[in-house]
């Protein structure tokens, strides 16, 4: 039970505490109590009265020995406290049982001692001297050391004296008053005394047990700080929805893992496939369990101690050691193998990946990316579920990627740069109805790029703008030197990337050039094409401005992208070109004859034009004629040639015609 005003928990501290000091008390004053008892009975003998000193220690020994007993018997409250409430209640009422047991066994003692009256007359006999100053000693003694528990001195201390008290009264008499007065006032002083020892036990054991508790308390907030220290960093370091590392865990391991001594290390890059779709079609909570259950499959199928990540969006990162049962081809083509099975529990279609490698002493983990990444991206370029190993061949290109990328401003700069043209024929390819350009850059130490790179370089770098608008300049000066030449049927065509069209106001730009130098739009083309599945929200605002300002719009590469007629009508195409991958060697494929057929008939049903493109050979130019293709284009017609050559032949070409 509480008292003064302590809490419940600090209350049951307190009485444990009691119980723990009466227990030691009592045991300590026991000796002291029996051999006192044994004198007195002996005191008894030697007046005479041995039966009854005899009768009296009997009865002293069997309450010392209860009272000893129950000092020792087991009180699951003074056990180590367990924290479930039921159990402290149950703890707490059997302190205080033991207590109550305690003070009944000390009033018990007391009145044995109070007995000590017949075995002197009522303290009136000549041994009464020894009897009263053993019971003062007994009493004294008594409070002394039960400081913990006023009830269990008190209990024991009150009969005796009581008893000296109304015995010496009793026999009346002046000196024997005074001394049964005195008696009560010193019974009084030590039950004051008792309280007050107690009230300074209890004030001790509140300090201790709140210190304890506080000691407890900073121990337990201690640990639910470093709990969350440790939730914080695991959070900093890990991807929620995969429960594998993110990029930022994934450096701190894999930087540590690289630099260890021993065998190269293999990192593997993987993108997934089709996972755009996934999130297109499926919705994004689809697209988060796809992510989920593919870095649940990695997981199973690397080795143990291999790290995974997830970089965001569909990208993923490993770093393991290869060994003999695993070395990077095999385990690439193993997790390209689960990656690709169908998803049991959900339809999200069918999911490739592709991978790149870096098997090697990289010396720092971001050239070890560099490599991974130019690995993965031959491999894409490759097609779905491939894999690429970093090797010489890759290195030159990483170098001319990192080169062009270094270079781009400084050529852009320096006229470095330079549009070239490519003739595109009508009427069969008797005369040339537009011209495309296509940039050009020859670096110093890499040569030709491809200006698929120049317009990733110039994304990387930040230069988009800049190159399109260098592009946009010879484009816009082709059309004044045709105007110039009095020709007004020869389109100009732009390739457009949708990256380009995405990040860039195009619409903006192109328009406002030809509206400076009073271009006509009816005599630009812009090419987009759909190397990747295209973000067609992204650029169809943009196109529509383009195309209701009379700039045709032509679906480039079509046949092998991921065009559906919905994009064809959503992009306001008016033109489509077929990839030359469908033109090239037609004469001899009936396949892509028939290809080529379906597209012809498409372009007449949707009233776009069609452009073959990568006519090579005469035999090709037949059989597209054949077909009725009317618009070509192609090596074997005219070559991409720098402007003033490129227009020279077009116009020579009108020329021969009329
Ligand atoms: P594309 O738009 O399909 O351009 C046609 C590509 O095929 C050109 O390659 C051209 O030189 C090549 N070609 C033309 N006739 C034949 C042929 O008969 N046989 C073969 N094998 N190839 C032929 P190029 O100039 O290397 O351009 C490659 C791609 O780079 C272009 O493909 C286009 O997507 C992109 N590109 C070129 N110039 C630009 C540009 O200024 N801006 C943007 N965004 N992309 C460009
Ligand atoms: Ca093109
Ligand atoms: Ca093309």
């Amino acid at each position: 039970m509480p008292r003064n005003g302590d809490g419940p928990d600090l209350g049951a501290s307190i009485r444990r505490d009691q119980l723990e000091a009466v227990r030691r008390s009592v045991q300590q004053a026991m000796p002291v109590n029996a051999l006192l008892g044994a004198t007195g009975a002996l005191v008894a003998a030697q007046a005479g009265h041995g039966g009854a000193g005899l009768a009296w220690f009997a009865l002293s020994s069997a309450i010392n020995l209860a009272r000893f007993g129950l000092c020792r018997a087991p009180c699951p409250g003074l056990v180590a406290p367990e924290a479930s409430p039921p159990w402290q209640a149950r703890a707490a009422a059997c302190v205080d049982r033991h207590l109550r047991l305690a003070t009944l066994a000390a009033f018990l003692s007391g009145l044995v001692w109070s007995l000590v009256a017949l075995l002197c007359e009522g303290y009136t006999a000549p041994q009464s001297l020894f009897y009263l100053v053993v019971t003062c000693g007994i009493t004294a003694g008594a409070v002394t050391h039960g400081m913990a528990y006023a009830a269990i001195p008190a209990s024991f201390i009150t009969p005796p004296l009581l008893t000296v008290a109304g015995c010496l009264a009793w026999a009346g008499g002046f000196d024997r008053t005074c001394l049964a007065l005195t008696t009560l006032l010193y019974l009084a002083a030590l039950l004051r005394s008792a309280v007050e020892t107690e009230r300074g036990f209890r004030r001790t054991s509140r300090l201790k047990n709140e210190a304890t508790a506080l000691a407890r308390a900073r121990q337990e907030a201690h640990a639910s700080a470093s709990a969350l220290a440790d939730e914080m960093r695991r959070r900093a370091t890990h991807d929620a929805l995969t429960g594998l590392m993110n990029r930022a865990g994934f450096a701190q391991a894999a930087e540590a893992r690289i630099l260890r001594p021993g065998p190269a290390p293999c990192l593997m890059l993987l993108d997934l496939d089709g996972f755009k779709s996934v999130n297109d079609v499926y919705g994004h909570s689809t697209g988060d369990r796809v992510l989920a259950e593919v870095a649940q499959r990695l997981r199973r199928t690397l080795p143990p101690e291999a790290l995974a990540a997830r970089f965001g969006g569909d990208e993923f990162a490993v770093l393991y050691d290869p060994s003999a049962e695993w070395p990077p081809a095999d385990l690439a083509a193993a997790l390209i193998g689960v990656v690709v099975e169908r998803f049991e529990s959900f339809d999200a279609g069918r999911l490739g990946v592709s991978i790149g490698l870096c098997h090697a002493h990289g010396p720092s983990l971001t050239q070890m990316l560099s490599c991974a990444d130019e690995a993965l991206y031959a491999a894409k370029a490759a097609g779905r579920d491939r894999f690429r190993i970093f090797d010489e061949g890759l290195r030159g290109r990483l170098e001319m990627r990192r080169d062009s990328e270094r270079d781009l401003s400084h050529a852009l700069a320096e006229n470095g740069l330079a549009v070239w043209f490519q003739p595109i024929f009508g009427e069969g390819g008797g005369r040339v109805a537009g011209l495309e350009a296509l940039v050009r850059w020859n670096h110093p130490v890499h040569g030709w790029v491809p200006p698929g790179e120049i317009v990733a370089a110039a994304a990387r770098a930040g230069l988009t703008e800049s190159l399109l608008r260098f592009i946009l300049e010879q484009v816009c000066g082709a059309m004044q030197s045709l105007r110039a030449a009095g020709v007004s049927d020869i389109r100009v065509a732009m390739n457009v990337s949708p990256r380009e069209m995405a990040q860039i106001p195009v619409d903006e730009i192109v328009l406002d050039r030809l509206r400076t130098l009073g271009l006509s739009p009816s005599l630009l083309e812009i090419e987009i094409t759909e190397e990747t599945a295209l973000d067609i929200e992204a650029v169809q605002g943009k196109l529509l401005a383009l195309s209701r300002a009379g700039i045709r719009v032509a679906l480039d590469d079509f046949g092998i992208g991921y065009s559906s007629l919905a994009s064809l009508r959503q992009l306001r195409a008016g033109r489509v070109k077929i990839d030359r991958s469908l033109v090239t060697g037609l004469s001899a494929s009936d396949d892509k004859r028939g290809l080529i057929q379906a597209v012809l008939g498409l372009g007449r049903a949707l009233g776009l034009e069609v452009v073959a493109e990568g006519v090579e050979t005469a035999e090709d130019l037949v059989a597209l004629r054949a077909l009725g293709c009317p618009l070509l284009q192609g090596y074997h017609l005219g070559r991409p040639a720098p402007a003033d050559h490129a227009l020279r032949q077009a116009l020579a070409c009108r020329t021969d015609a009329a």
